[in-house]
């Protein structure tokens, strides 16, 4: 079970990691606006750039928001719950995917049965 100083303690990293998250998209963003103008002879390389933070922005804004979900749950004190069995879920499989609702277990049933299903369906089609 996860005691509350464990969830206080994930809870206080998930917060510094949402800040610095949030700082890395200003910042980018930031980037984003101030390279409108380009200069003609660097074009291409001033586009590649765009497009690399255009890429990064869509990563870190996909990990900002797996961190609010987690910082949902936690006050919501389901926070590394599986929702399935109730069980804990592994703190090390928390660590990778922060807002996971499912034990590894459970997950690897879940992704079985949904394979089942589309094969199933494959085979009546
Ligand atoms: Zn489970």
């Amino acid at each position: 079970m996860h005691n509350r100083d464990q969830v206080a303690a994930e809870k206080s990293r998930l917060l510094q990691e949402q800040e610095e998250l949030q700082n890395e998209l200003n910042h980018l963003r930031e980037l984003m606006q101030a390279e409108v103008d380009v200069d003609p002879d660097e074009g291409d390389g001033e586009i590649f750039e765009r497009e690399k933070n255009a890429a990064l922005i869509a990563v870190l804004e996909a990990k900002l928001q797996d961190i609010q979900a987690a910082l949902r749950s936690i006050e919501k004190g389901n926070y590394g719950i599986c929702m399935r069995c109730g069980q804990p879920i592994e703190p090390g499989r928390l660590e990778v995917k922060p807002d996971a609702t499912l034990c590894v277990k459970c997950q690897e049933e879940v992704e079985r049965l949904s394979r089942r299903g589309r094969q199933t369906r494959q085979i009546q089609w």
